[in-house]
């Protein structure tokens, strides 16, 4: 048994067989299969070294057309190498004999190759151990892309053991399969958290090296509310968790039963509790929870789950999916935000130094009118049919909004022009996740119909702590009073400027904050479907008075660790069963 200490980022229990991913540099560690297993391992080496040929035979050609056929004549000796009776021979004997997995015995074949060419005096044979190297990582790719294939076609449940998952990939993810995940790196607000937290199932991420201490078949818990993941647990371990997974459903399944009332504190103040999603089929389960409107939607996932940019007319029928999904709640679709930690391969051809202070979110679209006027022009198309309202994403100077807007203007005049209906007066709000932003948070509220507070950048931009990073994740905290500070002037802006604010980081969602919002006078929160019962219960348990006095309490200590203990112990007072 082995317990390890990361970072929880989706709460909750699970105890299922682990399925390891094998890490993004391609670190191949030794592990056997079981005997009936050798024969579907050599047919995995089959496919992936035909995979490898017809690439390489498509690279070549194209090399020669662009290049010559002299440069084309490199892949001659890659070809030669995958073809080479030899090196199969021994990579199949290294599977039968050892019953290794086909990408051990990929990996230590092609080492021994290259170390025997290494040894060799000769220069010539000395450069060929890169493309030796280059070989390796082809097959090992073709081999780990049919593992990543086949987590699409899982018959049980697993947890998923990995270096790092990308948000599409995390969003992709089987749900009835996986029931849980955990990874080396990641931090609490990147988007795999996220979405992890979204979908409801447990996750842990910032383990440092999970991948290396849990073998595919291990029997592992991971413990999201704590951070923690046990390897092979013992009959005592399996007892407690199994007890702790019951509790946790039946405490879930009391707050099931707030989903139809009002997020009203006991003095009458009623609030709007709105969901976060990623794709219109997450409505469904946003409104079992008791979400009033969709507050964030993050339609750049459309893009990221897709290999080609989605065209106007897919654009359009997901908004419209969502909107009949939403019968008549308001849907807040923002704008994209790619870039950063949501790169898609065919925008992202050259990778940037700190690509969370690049060319992310409404930059990358005004650097791309085009493809920005295609998105406006479907959401346009989308707002007859419902409450459709538009929200740019990190925006930080006046220029930009107006920009934006006078884009939104162009594709207003064309369908005009093209005789396409449309609703002109949508309401249009800004993300306020910029530090910037919130010091010209005035000029702002002149211009826009609504605010909603990105606590999740606005974070990171202020306390100068990457979101995605395990190594500064004890920084990252949204009980900074500087933090505290930009989200109560932002508050206090909308109300000077009579827009309304809403916080839609996941702030907004956790219940450890949700008192001092309330105090502040936020009106609108937006968080992911799962953790709205709490959050309800929370507000329903409290009154404004108390709330208010909470937040000037808050707002009047220096440190962290002070607005923490003290948001925990009042939140217990009203809500003992709370976190
Ligand atoms: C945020 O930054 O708080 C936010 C909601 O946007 P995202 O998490 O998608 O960056
Ligand atoms: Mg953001």
């Amino acid at each position: 048994m082995e317990i390890k200490k990361g970072i929880g980022v989706s709460s909750g229990v699970v105890i299922s067989t682990a399925v390891v991913l094998d890490s993004e540099d391609l670190l191949i560690r030794e592990r056997q299969v079981e005997p009936d297993q050798v024969a579907h391992e050599l047919g995995r080496l089959d496919s992936a070294i035909a995979s490898g040929l017809t690439d390489l035979a498509g690279l070549r050609e194209s090399v020669a057309a662009n290049a010559g056929k002299e440069v084309a004549g490199i892949f001659d000796f890659h070809l030669g190498v995958l073809r080479d009776k030899s090196v199969l021979r021994q990579i199949s004997e290294e599977i039968r004999k050892n019953r290794s997995t086909a990408e051990y015995a990929v990996s230590t074949v092609m080492r021994r190759f290259s170390n025997s060419f290494l040894a060799m005096s000769d220069p010539y044979f000395a450069e060929r151990v890169k493309d030796i190297h280059d070989i390796e990582r082809r097959v090992l790719r073709n081999l780990i892309g049919q593992k990543h294939e086949d987590l699409l076609h899982l018959t049980n449940d697993i947890i998923l053991i990995a270096h790092d998952l990308l948000p599409s990939q995390t969003a992709a993810l089987d749900r009835n399969h996986v029931k849980g995940f955990a990874i080396d790196v990641g931090g609490r607000t990147s988007h795999t958290a996220i979405v992890a937290r979204a979908i409801g199932i447990p996750a842990v991420v910032g383990l440092g090296n999970i991948t290396a201490e849990v073998s595919g078949g291990d029997t592992v818990i991971v413990d999201g509310t704590r951070g923690v993941v046990i390897i092979n647990p013992d009959a005592d371990q399996l007892d407690e968790y199994r007890l702790a997974g019951e509790k946790i459903v039946l405490h879930e399944s009391q707050l099931r039963g707030l989903a139809d009332l009002q997020a009203e504190t006991k003095d009458g103040h009623v609030v709007s509790l709105q969901a976060n999603i990623e794709f219109p089929e997450d409505i469904d389960g946003a409104l079992t929870h008791g979400a009033q409107g969709i507050g964030l939607y993050r339609t750049e996932f459309m893009y990221l789950a897709s290999e080609v940019e989605p065209s106007e007319e897919e654009q359009y029928l997901a908004y419209a999916d969502a909107l009949k999904r939403l019968g008549g709640k308001p849907l807040v679709i923002r704008t994209l935000d790619l870039g950063a930690d949501k790169y898609v391969k065919y925008k992202n051809l050259s990778p940037e130094q700190n690509p969370f202070l690049g060319d992310r979110s409404i930059r990358m679209c005004l650097h791309d009118i085009p493809m920005f006027k295609r998105q406006l022009r479907a959401i346009m198309r989308a707002s007859m049919l419902g409450d459709v309202r538009i929200m740019f994403p990190m925006i930080c100077t006046i220029m930009e909004l107006r920009q934006a807007r006078m884009v939104l203007n162009d594709v207003m005049e064309e369908l005009e022009d093209e005789g396409i209906a449309f609703r002109r007066d949508l309401p249009i709000g800004i993300m306020v996740e910029v530090p910037a932003t919130v010091i010209q948070a005035d000029q702002f509220a002149k211009e826009v119909n609504f605010f909603s507070i990105g606590t999740n950048d606005l974070i990171q931009y202020t306390l100068a702590v990457d979101r995605t990073n395990e190594k500064v994740a004890g920084l990252y905290c949204p009980a900074h009073p500087a933090v505290l500070k930009l989200i109560r002037d932002t508050i206090r802006a909308g109300s000077r400027n009579s827009i309304s604010v809403s916080v839609c980081g996941e702030m907004g969602g956790d219940p450890l904050y949700t008192l001092l919002l309330l105090g502040l006078g936020l009106n609108t929160f937006s968080m992911n479907g799962p953790d709205i019962p709490e959050v309800k219960k929370i507000i329903r348990s409290t009154t404004m008075e108390d709330a208010r006095r909470v937040a000037r309490r808050v707002m009047s200590f220096d440190s962290e660790r002070q607005v923490m203990h003290f948001l925990r112990e009042e939140t217990r007072k009203i809500v003992p069963e709370a976190f």
